[in-house]
């Protein structure tokens, strides 16, 4: 696909500059346009040999800017970033930029791509001064994208508080279309500082205060305050607070939380070590949230937390009776159900079946931009980088 896009290109660049040469009054001497004539011909040369990068190369060796061939040239450019092709792209957007033809507004936009040449590239730091330069654009457009580029340039960067700061400068600009996904983007900022306060607690650990240090004089409160402001009801937000309120030993304030957040979603798995963490001074409780929020939710992957719960209350025997019974009710699980039946339960330990069992379940993150599936829960999409 990438190289009929390259043999477009390439017969529109072409194109444009024999029609740039057709048009313009200015006729260049003779001898150029013979050298610009054979770089053409050696172009073509390339793409009939089936070498379309090639046959770019030749084409733009020197470049021949004009206003007939800018987009061709842009379009150029961006396509190599695509293909991590990154010397040819930063060499056609440092052309463009000496190019005497271009209007101040197309300047700031070759500008633009040549900062994300660089961050794509790693050289963050002149990818950074670049961005900060053109955050201060007189043109709304490039003043947005720039404003974007440099979070996402911080994110890259975990830089959390700079991201921060960029997100209220990308949001104090005039009608920025996107702003609730931005406040939402740096509350999971303001939660990622938060989380290092606590000492990055691991979200997929069923016991999961045992992962972070949750001193009740930490200073992960602001954070959390300061991310409660941006998205009230971000359910990171809402988890955080939970975990706060465990440290404290505020066992009520905490369920009290966890009845807030809405079961939807990739989220809910998460409640259930924390369900689980308020079970010591309310057992019972805890079994009835467990089991209504399975019955509600109709998520399969909550069923191994219960029958922990009833093996550790009754015993290998209830648990096995446990999960027969609610694997039967779920016809794309009644065959383990059988096997579970079939097999010498006095002879398998419970602890034993369990890892077997998870590993039978769907998966717990899907992400919706990209497609990644994973067993673990991120925040943020290891492949593509969206945030839940
Ligand atoms: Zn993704």
């Amino acid at each position: 696909m990438d190289a009929l896009i390259f043999i477009f290109i390439f017969c529109s660049v072409a194109f444009g500059f024999f029609l740039g040469r057709r048009t313009n009054s200015f006729q260049p001497p003779q001898s150029n346009w013979s050298s610009a004539h054979n770089r053409y011909i050696e172009g073509l040369k390339y793409l009939l040999d089936e070498q379309p990068d090639h046959a770019i190369d030749a084409l733009v060796s020197e470049l021949d800017i004009s206003q007939q061939t800018l987009e061709m040239y842009f379009s150029l450019g961006a396509l190599w970033r695509k293909k991590g092709e990154m010397e040819r792209a930063i060499r056609v957007h440092h052309a463009l930029l000496e190019s005497p033809t271009l209007t101040a507004l197309q300047r700031q936009q070759a500008q633009l791509e040549l900062a994300l040449d660089y961050t794509h590239s790693g050289v963050l730091d002149r990818g950074e001064v670049l961005l900060k330069e053109l955050a201060g654009s007189a043109h709304p457009t490039i003043q947005q994208s720039a404003g974007r580029e440099l979070v996402l340039l911080f994110q890259e960067e975990r830089e959390w508080e700079k991201a921060i700061v960029a997100v209220d400068e990308l949001c104090r600009k005039a009608d920025i279309p996107d702003l609730p996904f931005w406040r939402h983007v740096q509350a999971h900022y303001c939660c990622e500082l938060a989380e290092h306060v606590l000492g990055s607690p691991d979200w997929n650990e069923p016991d999961v205060l045992s992962t972070g240090i949750l001193d009740p004089a930490n200073n992960a409160q602001p954070w959390i305050a300061q991310a409660e402001h941006q998205a009230p009801a971000h359910a990171r937000v809402l988890f955080m607070k939970t975990l706060l309120a465990l440290g404290r030993k505020d066992l009520a304030g905490a369920r009290h939380i966890l009845r807030t957040i809405k079961l939807e979603g990739q989220h809910s798995m998460l409640l259930v070590p924390l369900m689980l963490s308020v079970s010591g001074q309310y057992p019972g409780d805890v079994w009835d949230d467990l089991l209504s929020f399975y019955r509600d939710s109709r998520n399969i992957a909550v069923l191994p937390f219960l029958s922990d719960l009833v093996y550790r209350q009754y015993g290998e025997a209830k648990a096995f009776d446990f999960l027969v019974l609610e694997l039967r009710e779920n016809q794309n699980y009644r065959a383990i159900a059988s096997l579970l039946v079939a097999m010498d339960t006095s002879s398998v330990q419970y602890s034993k079946l369990r890892p077997a069992l998870i590993e039978l379940m769907p998966f717990q993150f899907s992400c919706h931009q990209c497609g990644f599936q994973g067993r673990q829960f991120y925040w943020c999409c290891p492949s593509c980088k969206a945030w839940r």
